[in-house]
């Protein structure tokens, strides 16, 4: 099995979490997202003990929360003591309500309007990433008006190349994304953020892309951005106290991709980053880490039912599902690897090849071409694996399908964080 915490029941259906799959589908009808709360909480402690172990103190993890957001992952990172990143309104005010310290949240995105810095202030935001320099003069502005003295980081762009998908690699200098260093823009903007009375600039973010597999590329990153930093001290006399990584650690959606041991590859990077600091005779900075799908994912599982199996001869089997592209866009846009199980039938031989098929009005609307499972009938269960980042959180309506409810299952209960959307849910705004 992909994961520790899918397994096989003694009836020969598919577990997750130590919970019976099939009879949750049941109990909560389908397509049903399924978030492994232990897992989560898990993934959460060994990011925080790494960073606190390895790296001076107050260095600690931040969950990009767009990977999976609802109020319910905000109490969690509340209760596990760590920071989290929004990059929304809408993000915000889910882990405002969520009851999250408001301190310990940092505002994200390259396009921030006068309105969304402006409720990210009133509610108390900890800290802005500022993507731009515009930005940075309207945060000035905005927090002279509410008297406060803003905390900022400035993201900029280390120019690397970590070997990823395109749509996922964020840190080269032409990206939407930061103040390159490349051109001198980043020193610019560093001696504009300290000239500006109501922002109080505490350091400097990157974040290089997602689904890396290895510290080498953090490790590049954080090379370029001490660096960068020390320039800083040289030229402007200021001393950064923060660095950002940023997110992008991997996690494994098929046999294919290599299994991460995250408190490691930390490792990996302290060595590095205490090593350059010593080199360049720079303190170590407190550093952050931005995990999003590394927290998530593998805490997930979606199910869905078999509606329909078509076989054209010669060509392929289409299994029709009654989700798809509306609960998980991912391979439609990315073309993402997953693995699926028939876990009605889990003990049987995965020896049938199937494309699982969508609901929705697109030949795109698919989940997963290929791939073999146990020959499916009408009605069996199929479940997705790794579903638990940029699924829920990707999910639309599209053909008017109303988007699952979220079911967290920890040792004690399984339980209903997210609700299923309703018909009368699709119309409530249609005027
Ligand atoms: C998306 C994102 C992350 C999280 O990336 P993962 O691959 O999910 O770990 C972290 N930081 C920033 C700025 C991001 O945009």
């Amino acid at each position: 099995m992909l994961s520790k915490n899918i397994t096989i029941s003694e009836n020969g259906t598919l577990e997750f979490a130590g919970y019976n799959t099939v009879e949750l589908a049941q109990k909560y009808s389908t397509p049903l997202y399924l978030m492994d709360e232990e897992m989560i909480r898990e993934r959460i402690r060994v990011y925080k003990k790494a960073l606190e172990d390895f790296f001076p103190s107050g260095s600690v993890p931040e969950y990009a929360s767009k990977a999976f957001s609802c109020k319910r992952i905000y109490e969690i990172a509340r209760e596990e003591g760590i920071n989290v990143d929004v990059v929304s309104p809408g993000e915000l005010y889910t882990a405002y309500k969520a009851g999250f310290p408001m301190e310990k949240c940092f505002y994200h995105g390259n396009s921030k309007s006068c309105q969304d810095i402006e409720f990210a202030i009133q509610k108390g935001i900890g800290c802005f990433v500022v993507d731009n320099v515009s930005e940075l003069s309207l945060i000035d502005n905005i927090s002279k008006s509410y008297g406060v003295i803003q905390r900022v980081i400035l993201r900029v762009t280390p120019g690397i190349d970590p070997h990823t998908h395109k749509k996922i690699s964020t840190g080269s200098v032409e990206s939407k994304f930061g103040i390159p260093i490349d051109n001198g823009d980043a020193v610019e903007a560093t001696r504009k953020a300290l000239s500006l009375k109501n922002v109080s600039l505490e350091g400097f973010h990157c974040h290089i892309g997602s689904q890396i597999f290895e510290s080498e590329p953090f490790v590049t990153a954080a090379k370029v951005m001490i660096k960068f930093m020390v320039k800083i001290k040289n030229e402007l006399g200021f001393i950064a106290s923060t660095l950002n990584l940023g997110g992008g650690f991997g996690v494994q959606y098929t046999e294919n991709d290599p299994v991460i041991d995250y408190r490691a590859k930390i490792e990996e990077v302290a060595v590095a980053v205490n090593e350059i600091c010593k080199n360049e005779n720079f303190e170590v900075p407190k550093i952050l880490m931005e995990p999003g799908r590394s927290l998530v994912a593998d805490a997930g599982m979606t199910l869905y039912t078999v509606n329909s199996v078509k076989e054209i001869k010669d060509y392929r089997n289409y299994v029709s599902i009654d989700g798809g592209m509306t609960d998980n866009p991912r391979y439609a846009l990315y073309e993402s690897e997953y693995t699926v199980y028939n876990a009605s039938k889990a003990s049987k031989e995965a020896d049938y090849v199937a494309t699982i098929a969508g609901r929705c009005c697109e030949s795109g609307d698919l989940i997963q071409e290929n791939v073999m499972i146990a020959k499916p009938e009408e009605n069996d269960i199929i479940a997705v694996a790794t579903t638990g980042a940029y699924n829920y959180s990707m999910a639309s309506n599209y053909n008017r399908v109303a988007r699952p409810c979220v079911v967290m299952l920890n040792s004690e209960k399984d339980y209903i964080a997210v609700k299923r959307e309703t018909l009368d849910d699709l119309i409530s705004l249609d005027v």
